[in-house]
């Protein structure tokens, strides 16, 4: 039965879908299951995993039976072969070795976004903003000590104090009000406080109006 099967596709899924035996709702109710259902058992229909339906494996050339609905699609016979043979590659920040399938390599640089972070935050040199200094000066008068574009995760903040867990932005009007960015500051605040970190947002309007009420939020919360 197996053979002649696997070389005409379209006869052998005429096959089974006007055989009783190999109907698609069989396949449905058994999958993840190791036996037969007692109700199928007693109509007597074959569930897939005893069906006689082969197919070789695309990449190791081993045949493998699957069920008659996943014929066509079906190509290997495992999940490494799936996946295919895999190789080092080097993190140019943290020098894990990750392994990855070939199409990956060329483009593969970094183990992690977090890396990736790191390494765009080296390459852009960036200049405070304007509300960036305001709150820089406003944070020194009132002896604040604050690491600047600081690292944590895939997120930069501004500010940060890493000894209180505390990381500020400073939200400029234009940008930060686009709800795309609106929607990943919210991410980008969920995630900060998942790890344990205290999140500012000053917008731009509250840093021009008055910068010291807003290093002094700070202050009260370092003070806690
Ligand atoms: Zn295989
Ligand atoms: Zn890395």
């Amino acid at each position: 039965m197996s053979e002649e099967f696997c070389r005409t596709r379209s006869r052998v899924q005429h096959q089974l879908w006007t055989d009783p035996n190999y109907r698609n709702d069989m396949i449905r109710v058994h999958i993840g299951k190791k036996y037969p259902s007692a109700s199928l058992k007693k109509r007597g229909r074959i569930p897939w995993n005893k069906a006689e339906v082969w197919k070789t494996c695309a990449r190791c050339g081993s045949k493998f039976r699957i069920p008659p609905a996943r014929l066509s699609t079906a190509r290997f016979c495992s999940k490494k072969c799936h996946d295919g043979p895999r190789y080092p590659a080097k993190c140019q920040i943290c020098s894990q070795i990750s392994y990855l399938p070939p199409n990956r390599l060329p483009r593969a640089r970094f183990c992690s976004a977090a890396c990736r972070a790191i390494f765009v935050q080296r390459l852009v040199p960036r200049s405070k903003t304007k509300i960036e200094g305001l709150m820089a000066s406003a944070l020194k008068a009132i002896g604040l000590r604050f690491l600047s574009q600081y690292t944590i995760g895939r997120a930069i903040p501004d500010f940060a104090i890493p000894n209180e867990r505390i990381a500020i932005f400073c939200d400029g009007n234009y940008f930060h009000s686009l709800p795309k960015v609106k929607a990943k500051d919210e991410r980008v605040n969920e995630r900060l406080s998942n790890l344990g970190w205290r999140v500012f947002r000053f917008s731009e309007a509250k840093i021009l109006d008055n910068p010291d009420a807003c290093a002094d939020v700070v202050r009260k919360a370092c003070e806690l």
